[in-house]
């Protein structure tokens, strides 16, 4: 075991997906000397196998400070994209035009307009359009008769979700922050001063320790006092091969990639931590994505996936500070790719001292006490 302490950081982050990484990156910004341990490949990771979507609509239906949270990321992505574009030289392909949640029948259509319209009436200043299938042709001609109609907000939006984790990788690392791959944190000690990190390879010391490893931060937060209570949500995805620029906005189960490729997701299974796909479920997927668009009928599939997301038993996001540590923290969510800038910009100030976001209250564990309902035990 080697002990880290010459040079030990202000924290560390357990976890390098999106969630770590871009609090990582976040805390560099603010000044901090920052150590990431990330476990290796056989890990389970969704920053690595998800649908890139910046998604804001319907979005807090029965939480609205989990919609404004969103759509404060929203609104700093693009700063946040152009810094990461910056300081690394990546662009993670930020095209924020609005999307669309299609509909094929008029249940669909009256459940969108119910959340919508809710949210509407709780947020205030909340765009959004219920558009008839004419509509829908008149802006996306290529969408097949199935389409009976669609929900639209300008706020929606989408990245290269692969190109923003390197982008955040390299962004915190020119930082200094210092990234430890293959190092599975397995224990935690608090004491007066700080946490002591043992990982398989080495020990760890910080004054401050933030538990963002996605699905390992269920064990790992007793260690401090506190709580995730995460389970994984397995989605499957396919990618078809590259085709000429058609969809120039994305929608919730079809997107068209910067690179041209068409991805279709995702999707929602509670199956334990088992990331196999399976041929019924990516056959529905790629029958919903052709019945949205039937000229993509004879389109190539060249890659498919799953991945398992990272789920609160509400769904909702896990922020919190460790009461009896105050040191340590938890961020947790599963909507990484959307809340990065979030992450980065108002997460990260806060763990480095700040006042904590407006919106964060809402989002304690504590959430989970006396809620036997709401706790599947995964
Ligand atoms: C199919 C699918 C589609 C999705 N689509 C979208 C979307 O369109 N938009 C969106 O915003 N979000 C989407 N998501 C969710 C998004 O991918 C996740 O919210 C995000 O990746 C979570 O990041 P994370 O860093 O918390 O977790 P992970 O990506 O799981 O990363 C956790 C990291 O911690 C490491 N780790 C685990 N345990 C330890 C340990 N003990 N010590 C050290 N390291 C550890 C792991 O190796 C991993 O690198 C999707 C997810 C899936 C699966």
């Amino acid at each position: 075991m080697t002990l880290s302490s010459s040079a030990s950081p202000d924290v560390l982050v357990l976890g390098g997906g999106l969630v770590g990484s871009a609090v990582a990156y976040g805390l560099a910004r603010e000044g901090a000397r920052v150590t990431v341990l990330d476990e290796d490949d056989g890990g389970f990771r969704a920053s690595r196998g998800n649908f890139g979507l910046v998604w804001i609509q319907g979005k807090g239906y029965g939480l609205s400070p989990y919609a404004r949270w969103s759509r404060s990321s929203a609104v700093r992505w693009p700063g946040f994209a152009d810094a990461l574009l910056a300081e690394t030289g990546i662009d993670v392909a930020l095209r924020q035009p609005g999307g669309f949640h299609f509909c094929f029948n008029e249940a669909e259509l009256a459940d969108r307009e119910k959340r919508l319209s809710t949210l509407n009436a709780e947020l205030g200043d909340y765009p959004y359009q219920m558009l008839d299938a004419a509509e829908v042709r008149e802006r996306i001609a290529q969408v097949g008769p199935a389409v009976i109609g669609a929900s639209y907000t300008p706020m929606d939006g989408h990245v290269n979700p692969l190109k923003l984790l390197r982008g955040l990788h390299a962004a915190m690392q020119t930082r200094g922050v210092r990234l430890v791959p293959g190092e599975r944190a397995e224990r935690i000690v608090p004491d007066a001063n700080g946490f002591t990190v043992h990982a398989r390879r080495g020990t760890y010391r910080a004054a401050r320790v933030v538990l963002a490893a996605g699905l390992g931060n269920r064990a790992l937060a007793p260690f401090v006092g506190l709580n995730a209570p995460v389970a994984p949500n397995r989605g499957q995805v396919l990618v078809t091969e590259r085709v000429a620029p058609f969809l120039h906005y994305p929608t919730l189960n079809v997107r068209q990639t910067d690179e041209g490729s068409v991805q279709f997701g995702d999707s929602m299974e509670e199956v334990g931590l088992n990331d196999f796909t399976t041929t019924h479920v990516l056959s529905d997927i790629a029958r919903r994505g052709v019945r949205a668009f039937p000229m993509l009928k004879d389109v190539r599939l060249v890659r498919m996936w799953a991945a398992l997301r990272v789920y609160s038993p509400d769904g909702f996001p896990i922020y919190d500070r460790s009461q009896t540590h105050p040191g340590a923290f938890v961020v947790t969510c599963h909507s990484g790719v959307t809340l990065a800038a979030a992450h980065a910009l108002r997460v990260a100030p806060w763990i480095s001292g700040a006042p904590m976001p407006d919106e964060l209250p809402s989002f304690s564990a504590r959430r989970f006490e006396n809620a036997a309902e709401l706790t599947p035990a995964h």
